[in-house]
């Protein structure tokens, strides 16, 4: 097993770090607080390329393989975790759109979503559904050549930004199994009757909005159905999960690689009792912990996404790397945040943020318990082997 990088991989995370350094850490911290939306950062990285880094060459976007994609959300959150949240819902979107929609829908969207002059995001979760997504409520009725969609959507990222938005909907709400009556309808968001209603307030994650949004009889004309077929809409959804996991894992490695620097210089730093406080073995364990916990969230996370740059479907082994990455950046924040003393809770030095960030990790694109029973499912069904 080799985990050397490519010299193309390694090329790009340079191009990334010396991005990050320079456009995003001098003002993350200030812009985070001042809930600021971070319009010059995004222009960086709609000129490097950054929105269409799922979307094929052939509609201009940048194709990256998998390690590659995973560093772009590491690089990113190990500046602000925030941004990576303005890539992430966008490019699943093209993803899955590239995959499942029809050729008109992909050269009709593809090139400006790569290119960033359209952005995206992704709306599945409703008030009364998140997990258990066959409980959603929202529906499309047919009527002539156009759907007329009603329902909430609530959690959305990039809901203001969002030009176009797959939007999963029931389009026959009497089928059992439910995901049989699913589809994702590609609706454009300046529609009459679809309103960001409400800016959801939160812990962290802040840079990228979080919505509520209502759907009031918006008619949306049945070319906009995501590949052309009723019933798939749920499959479509679910099969963006993979890469939308190793995204997590990516971004929970970069916010631990954060706490990691922002401790190690630190504990360097500050004195106490005449000496620096690394010179406590306390604080060294620390430190070792969460070095070691952050190369393996990071191998892990670079062998799933390896697995999937070979073409195998890596349920179980980007679960494992998001359950354990967003494990490790939740406890590392916090352990960082003990090496810095009273200082770590003040919002002057960056480790508050990362401890805020962080427990999004183990909630979005599955929550952790639901994680361990994608890896057992795996594990029992004999699809997953260890050893
Ligand atoms: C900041 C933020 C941004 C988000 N962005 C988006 C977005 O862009 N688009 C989008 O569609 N959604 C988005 N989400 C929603 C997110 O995907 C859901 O919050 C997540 O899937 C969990 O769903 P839920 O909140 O409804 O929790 P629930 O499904 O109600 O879960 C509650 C608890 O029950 C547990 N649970 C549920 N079912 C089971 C089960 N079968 N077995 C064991 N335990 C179970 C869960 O693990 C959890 O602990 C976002 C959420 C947040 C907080």
């Amino acid at each position: 097993m080799d985990f050397t990088f490519t010299e193309e991989q390694q090329d790009f995370r340079d191009a990334l770090r010396r991005f990050v350094d320079r456009e995003i850490v001098p003002v993350a911290s200030e812009w985070e607080r001042s809930g600021r939306y971070p319009t010059e950062i995004v222009e960086h990285l709609r000129a490097m390329g950054l929105f269409g880094i799922t979307t094929p060459e052939q509609y201009g976007g940048l194709a990256l393989d998998m390690v590659s994609f995973t560093l772009v959300y590491e690089e990113i959150s190990r500046g602000w975790m925030g941004i990576a949240g303005i890539l992430g819902s966008h490019n699943l979107s093209c993803w899955m759109i590239a995959r499942h929609g029809t050729d008109e829908q992909k050269q009709r969207l593809l090139p400006k979503l790569a290119a960033g002059e359209f952005r995206t995001g992704v709306g599945l979760t409703e008030p009364g559904a998140g997990t258990d997504l066959q409980g959603i409520r929202s529906t499309a009725r047919r009527d002539g050549d156009e759907y007329v969609v009603n329902g909430t959507k609530t959690w959305i990222t990039n809901a203001r930004h969002a030009d176009v938005l797959p939007v999963l909907v029931k389009t026959d709400p009497t089928t059992s199994p439910a995901h049989k009556g699913m589809s994702l309808l590609l609706i454009d968001t300046t529609s009459p009757g679809f309103e960001v209603s409400r800016d959801l307030g939160k812990l962290g994650y802040k840079g990228t909005e979080s919505c509520e949004i209502s759907l009031q009889d918006v008619r949306v004309p049945v070319q906009d159905l995501l590949g052309g077929a009723e019933g798939r809409g749920l499959q479509q959804a679910l099969s963006g999960l993979e890469i939308g996991r190793l995204n997590i894992a990516g971004r929970s490695v970069g916010i631990t690689q954060a706490a990691y620097d922002a401790a190690l210089r630190y504990a360097k730093e500050r004195t106490a009792f005449g000496r620096p406080i690394a010179d406590f073995q306390a604080i060294q364990l620390k430190l070792a912990d969460i070095a070691t916990q952050l190369q393996a969230a990071r191998l892990m996370t670079y062998w799933a996404a390896s697995q999937a740059d070979a073409g195998r479907r890596v349920d179980m082994e980007a679960g494992m790397a998001k359950y354990f990455a967003s494990e490790t950046a939740i406890t590392a924040s916090l352990e960082a945040m003990r090496i810095h003393g009273g200082y770590g809770y003040s919002t002057e030095f960056v480790i508050e943020r990362l401890y805020r960030d962080a427990p999004l990790m183990a909630i979005g694109e599955g929550t952790n318990d639901i994680m361990r029973t994608v890896i057992a499912k795996a594990l029992l069904s004999g699809s997953g082997v260890i050893g």
